[in-house]
């Protein structure tokens, strides 16, 4: 390793902490729910051009801005542009102990826009120190993420030339490195009974709400083992007090890290439902949508082994992380561009009790410039 001149500051202490939390707030200010980040992308083309990228929208408004490095090899840092729910007009409010919340009536939106924030500091230090040695980057920010990770699904990864990213994505310790996330199914289930007037003759009535009840009372859910799980999330179903009702349509999801659990658990699901509608005469749609893939890093591989140089160069523990959801980096994974995902800060996202601590967000970014700037590591 080269010595470091006396006095010069490490790529990863030239983060500027004031500015990097006006980027945010700056951000935070622009409403993005998802299905409506029109306003939010034409910020972001604007300040990624400002700051040396060329960028491209694809069809449905996913942002893929490139900053040309100044070694060889190409790297994907990924974020969305999307906050979760319908929220708008956030305003967040600074507290004495350094931690950014609402007043509790919406979300913050830290995620993911600490992720955007972090990117944008690091495309000004980029800026401002151009003898620093990095490749290129492909800053990817994709639409509808909280939808079922909608941008990164659609997204062409035939136009990305790198080799390896990373996810400014998760909750988390800083530290944590997520190497591994379940493969996630959505479930439609929709029983069919027979109409009848409950008054008159419920004789001919087959009630698509008891076969559902029976259905749902009978199939496992909730946390099935250290894997697995799987949930009802809503029913809906029946029309008026005396009508014996005909239709009842379930949401649900089973999650698993393992596909053979997984593969049981909606055949259990399935059976359940199927029992329920020949025991009472009623049919039964059973519909299974894989929403994501699961991923697995190995610890040797190159984007775990440049993450947790980056935070071990922080002086910060490498903790690696298994997490319950997705984020866009399993469709980053199962087109081929291995990624792991790391932590921005957020606590509590998607809630109203969302929020972030600065000295997170600056570590965060610290760990994003370390990364990008370190030594190269072997293939
Ligand atoms: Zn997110």
């Amino acid at each position: 390793m080269t010595p470091t001149a006396p006095g010069a500051l490490r790529p990863a202490g030239a983060v500027d902490r004031d500015r990097l939390l006006a980027t945010f707030l700056g951000l935070v200010a622009v409403d993005s729910p998802t299905g409506h980040e029109e306003s939010i992308g034409r910020v972001l083309e604007e300040r990624y051009r400002e700051l040396g990228c060329t960028t491209t929208k694809d069809d449905i408004g996913n942002i893929v801005a490139v900053l040309p490095g100044t070694r060889a090899g190409t790297i994907l840092v990924s974020t969305h542009m999307d906050t979760a729910g319908t929220d708008r007009g956030i305003v967040p409010i600074m507290g004495d102990d350094g931690i950014i919340r609402t007043d509790g009536s919406t979300i913050l939106g830290a995620d993911d826009k600490s992720g955007l924030a972090a990117c944008l500091e690091l495309l000004r230090l980029l800026k401002e120190n151009p003898d620093w040695s990095f490749p290129t980057i492909e800053f990817v920010s994709t639409v509808g993420e909280e939808r079922g990770l909608v941008g990164s699904r659609h997204l062409d990864v035939g136009r990305l030339a790198a080799t390896h990213g990373f996810v400014l994505d998760t909750a988390g310790v800083m530290g944590s490195v997520t190497y591994w996330s379940p493969t996630s199914v959505y479930l439609t289930v929709t029983f069919h009974g027979r109409k009848a007037h409950a008054g008159v003759e419920p004789e001919k009535g087959v009630s698509a709400v008891r076969v559902a009840a029976q259905a749902i009372a009978s199939m496992p859910l909730g946390r099935i083992d250290e894997e697995t799980v799987a949930n009802i999330g809503t029913v809906h179903g029946g029309e008026a007090r005396n009508i014996i009702p005909d239709t009842v349509v379930l949401e649900g999801m089973a999650r698993s890290h393992d596909q053979d659990k997984l593969d049981g658990q909606l055949a259990a699901m399935r059976t359940a439902c199927e029992h329920a509608a020949d025991a009472n005469g009623a049919t039964v749609d059973f519909v299974a949508e894989e929403i994501y893939q699961t991923y697995r890093i190995a610890e040797d591989a190159l984007p775990y082994r440049e993450a947790a140089a980056a935070i071990r160069s922080l002086g910060l523990e490498v903790s690696p992380r298994k997490s319950g959801g997705g984020t866009d980096g399993n469709y980053f994974n199962a087109k081929g561009i291995p990624c792991v995902a790391l932590p921005t800060g957020m606590v509590d996202e998607h809630a109203t009790s969302e929020h972030i601590a600065i000295d997170d967000m600056v570590l965060a970014c610290q760990t994003l410039v370390a990364i990008v700037t370190q030594p190269v590591q072997e293939e």
